[in-house]
């Protein structure tokens, strides 16, 4: 018998006590009335705290408002106690709940959580981006309404998540996700959204640039091959024979030309960065005048304008090969009669090495493309002045692993300038 019962009878049975003696000395009814009274106080006690619980429970709040008297006081302690414990237990469970949408948050990929019948329950900012929702207005939407690209549609629709499904975006055309569904809690889906637009990028420029490599292997390959054929099975004379190896000399040349700018091109991609090595500029502003000479072979002017002693630190074979293309490209791309210019200045700013010419200049559109690996304005040109296409993204490259910008300056007909600005802390003796 629990003890508050206990008190109850015993509360009732002093009442009667007290009622007994009152009835039997004075009158029943005053015994009765004694009963009663004692009775209707306990009833008022209880009901009186009853009264209290009623109203906290209405809202209850965790304070001295729930304090009870007698028995009560026991069972409103508990009470005060479990709610503080269910309050403490949920504060814990918001903390935990915050920190897993913080978590989904931070995370670089984008995640939508959607239930049985694809309906968004929750996305984190990412998946807002990169999908265009707005988990605010779109929880409860089903996400077929709100990414309609077919393709989409039809990889929920088939639920085969093996694979991941590539979806080019609709909304921002640069932008390739791939997204990977992923079940959890029985028929509730994730959906992890990864931004592959730069591994998308660099495997078509990789599968353009060996499409490229093959293209141009092949054209003098095919060349060589011809002219193999034709002098295993003809009888050719002295003479055509001799015209005959020259052309084939001159395709071989190409090839060889073409590997070595490709090795040139991956031996500084794959370096680590230039040294810090001092380059004698006045002394390869020097060669570099002396090589145009010797490959404009007198159809140019060559002028060397400079107004600094001024070094570089950096390499100096990257460089080399940097400034000789574009001093190179000058002499291939100006008519006889033109005139080129190596300029080598210093200034507060850094230094800037430039060339200029007189030539045949190239259209403001193709600017943006010219350090494309094989971008080439006139591909026949080009290949008749024993271009390989290569030329500027090998200076390109060259150039920004010294920090420096390449600009790139042209008019049709009028002439071209190529410049490399180069930062002060490259610059020596400044
Ligand atoms: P290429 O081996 O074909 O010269 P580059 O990468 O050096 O390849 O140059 C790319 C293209 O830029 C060239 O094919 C040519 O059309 C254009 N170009 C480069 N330098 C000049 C220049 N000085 N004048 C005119 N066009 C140029």
């Amino acid at each position: 018998m629990s003890a508050q019962l206990i008190r109850a009878l015993l509360l009732a049975l002093l009442a009667a006590v007290v009622a007994v003696p009152v009835g039997h000395f004075v009158a029943i009814w005053a015994g009765w009335a004694v009963f009663c009274a004692g009775f209707g106080l306990q009833l008022a006690f209880h009901f009186r705290n009853f009264a209290r619980l009623e109203r906290w429970s209405r809202a209850p709040v965790v304070d001295s408002s729930l304090e009870g008297e007698g028995a009560w006081d026991g069972v409103f302690g508990r009470l005060y106690r479990h709610e503080k414990e269910l309050r403490a237990q949920i504060a814990r469970r918001d903390d935990e709940i915050a920190m897993l949408i913080a978590a989904g948050q931070a995370l670089t990929d984008g995640v939508v959580l959607l239930d049985e019948n694809n309906h968004i329950l929750f996305c984190n900012t990412t998946a807002e981006a990169q999908l265009g929702l707005v988990v605010r207005t779109d929880r409860g939407q089903p996400v077929v309404n709100l990414v309609r690209q077919p393709e989409f549609v039809g990889y929920l629709t088939d639920a085969d998540f093996s694979r991941p499904l590539t979806l080019r975006s609709d909304r921002n055309e640069d932008r390739v996700f791939s997204i990977y569904v992923l079940p959890y809690a029985g028929n509730r889906r994730l959906m992890q959204v990864k931004d592959v637009t730069q591994t998308d990028r660099l495997d078509r420029m990789r599968r353009d640039f060996v499409a490229n490599v093959s293209h141009e292997l092949r054209t003098p390959l095919t060349v060589l091959a011809g002219f193999l054929e034709t002098l295993q099975e003809i009888e050719v004379d002295r003479e055509e024979q001799v015209r005959y190896l020259a052309l084939m000399a001159e395709q071989s040349q190409r090839m060889q030309s073409i590997v070595q700018d490709l090795l040139t091109l991956s031996s500084i991609e794959s370096a680590p960065p230039p040294e810090n090595q001092p380059v004698d500029m006045p002394n390869l502003i020097d060669k570099l005048r002396r090589d145009a000479e010797a490959l404009s072979n007198g159809r140019h002017q060559i002028a060397v304008e400079t107004n600094a002693q001024v070094d570089l630190r950096g390499s100096e074979p990257e460089l080399v090969s940097a400034f000789g293309n574009l001093v190179a490209n000058a002499v291939r791309y100006t008519p006889a009669g033109g005139t080129i210019r190596i300029i080598w200045r210093a200034s507060a700013a850094g230094a800037e090495f430039a060339v200029e010419d007189t030539g045949i200049g190239i259209e403001a559109k193709h600017i943006p493309r010219l350090t494309e690996r094989f971008y080439r304005v006139d591909r026949g040109r080009s290949r008749d002045a024993g271009g390989t296409g290569l030329g500027l993204a090998i200076v390109k490259h060259s150039l920004s692993r010294h920090q420096a910008q390449l600009e790139i300056k042209s008019e049709p007909g009028v002439g071209s300038r190529f410049s490399a600005r180069f930062p002060v802390a490259r610059v020596l003796g400044v």
